[in-house]
């Protein structure tokens, strides 16, 4: 396997897997990159994703957060489980067909988008921010995405538990900003 630093498109074709500038491996053909459109002379992984019947798609730029998982009772009735998310600026996602995307405004603080025609949950969006949480589960795979924290614990469904290591916060936690922030 040919691995080193992409410095231009052109040398996307001849390899099978590449590092980026900061050591990020992505697979060129999946994880298609293309140059910062910030003037910065850097590559930029993309990630696809769509709802279920693909009226819906989107596209980001940049490197994504890793995975928050809340377990809040909003997150739990909507999606039937609970949420896994990471987040985009608002700048750095290209949304197509958003006339079918329904938004539910489930607090006076955020408001929760899916599709009207298959149901699929896709994003989350809080007033005051400019950027969009975005559901792992959406995105074309391999996603690339990993687990980060769990919030909102103490309101998760009692019929599953939370096995893994990673960091659990009673309600918001780690720098993530949720809806029910504000409300305590
Ligand atoms: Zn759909
Ligand atoms: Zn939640």
């Amino acid at each position: 396997m040919d691995c080193k630093p992409i410095t231009s498109l052109a040398e996307l074709d001849c390899l099978q897997s590449a590092y980026l500038p900061h050591g990020e491996l992505v697979e060129p053909r999946k994880a298609a990159m293309q140059l910062s459109v910030r003037g910065r002379n850097i590559l930029t992984q993309l990630h696809r994703g769509s709802c279920l019947c693909g009226r819906v798609h989107f596209e980001t730029r940049g490197k994504l957060r890793g995975i928050v998982y809340c377990h809040c009772s909003q997150c739990r009735k909507q999606s039937g489980h609970f949420y896994a998310a990471t987040n985009v600026q608002d700048d750095s996602i290209d949304i197509s067909g958003e006339e079918n995307i329904s938004w539910y405004e489930a607090s006076e603080f955020a408001r929760r988008g899916f599709c009207k025609n298959c149901g699929s949950v896709l994003f989350w969006k809080h007033k005051d921010l400019d950027y969009i949480s975005v559901m792992a589960g959406s995105f074309d795979q391999p996603s690339g995405l990993q687990g980060e924290s769990h919030i909102f614990v103490e309101d998760k469904g009692d019929y599953y538990r939370i096995d893994d290591d990673l960091p659990k916060y009673a309600k918001s936690g780690g720098g993530v900003v949720v809806a029910a922030d504000g409300q305590d």
